[in-house]
């Protein structure tokens, strides 16, 4: 790499805290499916911020809304009233059918918004008796970093040394509906918590039904089902949730990441009033959740996705791309999976560092990808890339492929 990145490269790992292992690449401008290094190279993006730029970088529209907007208002708290959160709230609970919308920033922080809520609910609707209310989650779940949610984490790497942990979880294996079937047998389990495709797992697909089966079981019981939609939603599957592949409406919707189209910290919590009037004004909130900016970015991020048919767009290359990724003769690839642009590979190679080398040689020949545990890869390019910027993809995996 250039002397000019590791420049870059060398301040972070002076200055910063070393909580990330980054590709050794520094970047300074994006420009829809691309992304441009300080020395000019250009890249497909295949991350896509972890899908928080499905609209792809610097979408005009949404950068037009952020700077006109940050010249006029930018926060005012919710000890005020602003004139742009009102017009949100009606414009994201009609987009996504719901009564209300709890407004946050990080989709971390709208996790833990929708565990409020859901205890709330079960003590006050439900009738859980006090500091009993159980939430279901799915073991090699990814739903942030907070001590709570952390608390029921499976990954060793999330977890070690950062005990004691919260209380009221139960963990039960992903995909498997005779597990949730016995743990809502408890009559103290207030919701289950679940990701419609666990994406940092490796873009685990659940089985057909699964979800929809999960959403029965859950009405059933009288238990909240709540879908983690932070990294599948937004059409990066291909439907604007990936919930509405099986026609599933969750119960607590969970959004965050290209609610903002990459611009901002953006997240929401979607809930009718049943739950979400079980909080009252004192009793949860954030300084920058719904702000006048954040709130403005967010309509036109979301009028971005239907506008230019993102997830239609989504479904079509997902599909040219995954057909190109089988077709390659490589006999480290085991697994081509995915929904939509939310895909990954499996990489089996007796060099355990395969997977990271391969990204190594990806962006070598201009394509930017990251490794998730170790030996999986994940290809999420923005939602506007097409036909032709996919083959060029293909034939880039293909030729770093051959290097390995
Ligand atoms: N939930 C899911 C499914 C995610 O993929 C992520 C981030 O990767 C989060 C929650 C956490 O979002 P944030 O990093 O904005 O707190």
């Amino acid at each position: 790499i250039s002397e000019k990145s590791q420049h870059y490269l060398a301040l972070e790992e002076q200055y910063g805290a070393h909580n990330y292992h980054p590709l050794p690449v520094v970047l300074d401008r994006g420009e829809g499916v691309y992304l441009w290094d300080v020395d000019g190279k250009r890249y497909y993006d295949f991350l896509s911020g972890y899908s928080a730029v499905n609209q792809g970088h610097c979408h005009p529209k949404i950068i037009a809304t952020l700077i006109e907007q940050a010249k006029k208002l930018t926060l005012t708290s919710r000890a005020f009233h602003n004139d742009l959160l009102g017009e949100y709230s009606q414009y994201i609970t009609s987009y996504f059918g719901y009564d209300k919308v709890l407004p946050m920033n990080t989709g971390v922080e709208a996790v833990e918004t929708a565990l409020k809520l859901c205890r709330r609910w079960a003590y006050m609707v439900k009738g859980v008796p006090e500091n009993k209310a159980k939430i279901i989650v799915c073991a090699n779940n990814f739903h942030g970093r907070t001590l709570n949610i952390i608390s029921f984490s499976t990954d060793p790497s999330a977890r070690n040394n950062f005990g004691p942990f919260m209380p009221g979880y139960e963990v039960i294996p992903y995909n498997s509906l005779t597990a949730l079937e016995q743990a809502l047998q408890d009559k103290n389990v207030a919701g289950f918590l679940v990701e419609p495709i666990q994406g940092e797992a490796g873009v685990m697909v659940p089985d057909e039904g699964y979800l929809s089966k999960a959403k029965q079981y859950c009405q059933d019981a009288n238990v909240l089902f709540i879908a983690d939609e932070i990294q599948t939603g937004l059409a990066r599957t291909g439907k604007m949730l990936a919930c509405d592949h099986e026609n599933v409406r969750p119960d607590i919707l969970i959004l965050g990441k290209a609610l903002s189209g990459g611009t901002l910290p953006v997240s929401a919590v979607l809930a009718d009033d049943e739950i979400m009037l079980t909080i009252k004004p004192g009793e949860h909130g954030s300084t920058y959740g719904g702000n006048p900016l954040a709130c403005k970015v967010a309509i036109t991020s979301l009028q971005v996705l239907k506008d230019e048919h993102m997830a239609e767009n989504a479904t079509a290359m997902g599909q040219l791309l995954r057909n190109g990724l089988q077709q390659l003769s490589s006999p480290y690839i085991t697994t081509v999976r995915g929904k939509g642009l939310l895909n990954a590979i499996v990489i089996q190679h007796k060099d355990p560092e395969a997977a990271w080398d391969l990204c190594l040689t990806l962006k070598e020949n201009g394509l930017l990808a990251k490794p998730t545990h170790g030996d999986k890869i994940r290809f999420a390019p923005p939602l506007s890339i097409n036909a032709t910027q996919i083959a060029d993809c293909v034939q880039i995996i293909q030729k770093s492929m051959e290097a390995a």
